[in-house]
């Protein structure tokens, strides 16, 4: 399992201005050199080589691994560019932004994240710094920090190339971990159903609810401030806008981490595995009223539901995808599906045995039995290959 762990470096000034004159000069030559390859429509490494290595050695004074770094990151964006081309994100062949976006060379930002290898960067866990190839030479004891948890993952786990990037005026290293894949519980003592909702951002099969009321009332708060920054339309209105935002982001990363975490830990310590809907299904079945509508679109259900995945994964537990069809109108003792079953949104009550439940308890326990079914029946489960920021 790959995870990807970001830290942040605190760089003297004097290291800070060197770093940022490095990712310049990185992302300059990367661009000299994207222009080179659209004219000699050069795109594979090796060959763009032939045509830009010695003269970014010289003109940007970078060094030998820096260059092949900057030349390699040019020809990833042509390619990633062609798949878009092709996957037909920029419209059809001949339309304005397909010509557009075919029809000029890639361009870096001054800021592009530059990737660097082992003999560019070395890290010193025990002392938390790291040693860093820069344009004025090499930068020794650049202190980073991270969350614990991480920087053990990072200590235990780093394998191959990390990325320089700088954002907002902050200097962050994005490390790639490799987690050899743990022997799943191959006999897990049934399932713990978690239903991903709204009103309920989370609710299990053992009763726990983690509620959104307070969450919600906050991102309608935020999401009104936010459209009213957007009409006045100046700077300052602009990047108290974006402020908001990452905020929020980083609110609800939080709360998924949390809640993720607890739903894991849960199932491990009684030997469970955990079922989920699938996602797809959370978005196409709700029916809501307009309001509750952007909440639902906006709320980062997929992120929940990855941090779940992989936070088990780690802790050995299975995980088990399930057909969301119906959930919340079937009863959980006796299975009967009726729509007048659900006469309220937090209310069950089953029309043919009388069971009565919360609503979402009913669905996850519903959830927590399909996950069971689809365990036994020896079912594929869907699990999406991961590839996360933790
Ligand atoms: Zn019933």
């Amino acid at each position: 399992m790959k995870l990807v762990v970001r830290v942040k470096l605190l760089p003297a000034p004097g290291q800070a201005a060197a770093l940022e004159a490095t990712l310049h000069a990185c992302n300059e030559a990367a661009t000299w050199a994207a222009s080179v390859a659209f004219e000699t429509d050069a795109r594979r490494p090796l060959e763009l080589r032939k045509h830009t290595y010695a003269e970014i050695r010289v003109r940007w004074q970078l060094g030998a691994q820096a260059a092949q770094h900057a030349i390699k990151k040019t020809c990833d964006a042509y390619t990633t560019l062609k798949a878009n081309l092709r996957n037909g994100r920029y419209g059809r062949a001949g339309s304005r932004r397909h010509t557009r976006a075919s029809g000029k060379p890639v361009v870096f930002r001054p800021q592009s994240a530059q990737p660097y290898d082992d003999r560019m960067l070395s890290w010193q866990h025990q002392a938390r710094t790291v040693s860093i190839w820069t344009s004025a030479g090499r930068l020794k004891n650049v202190a980073f920090t991270g969350q614990d948890g991480q920087l053990e993952v990072l200590a235990a786990h780093r394998k191959g190339e990390s990325d320089l990037v700088c954002q907002g005026g902050k200097w962050f290293l994005i490390a790639t971990c490799e987690i050899a894949e743990a022997a799943l519980n191959a006999h897990p003592a049934r399932f713990l159903g978690v239903d991903l909702g709204i009103v309920n951002i989370a609710a299990t099969s053992d009763g726990e609810r983690h509620c959104g009321r307070r969450i919600n009332r906050k991102r309608e708060s935020d999401r009104k401030l936010r459209s009213k920054l957007q009409k006045k339309n100046t700077k300052s209105a602009k990047r108290r806008a974006k402020k908001y935002a990452g905020k929020e982001a980083r609110r609800n990363k939080d709360i998924n981490h949390k809640i993720s975490k607890r739903s894991v830990a849960e199932a491990e310590r009684t030997g469970r595995g955990i079922a989920l809907e699938t996602l797809t299904g959370i978005r196409e079945r709700a029916r809501l009223r307009k309001p509750q509508r952007t909440t639902l679109h906006s709320w980062p259900f997929a992120q929940l539901g990855s941090f779940i995945a992989y936070k088990a994964k780690r802790a050995e537990v299975p995980v088990v995808y399930v057909d969301p069809a119906y959930t919340s109108q079937e009863c959980s003792k006796c299975h009967h599906i009726e729509r007048a079953n659900r006469p309220a949104q937090a209310y069950f009550a089953c029309r043919v045995c009388g069971f009565v439940e919360h609503a979402d308890h009913n669905a996850s326990h519903n959830i927590a039995h399909r996950g069971w079914m689809v365990w036994v029946c020896g079912a594929q489960s869907t699990a999406p290959e991961l590839t996360l920021i933790v």
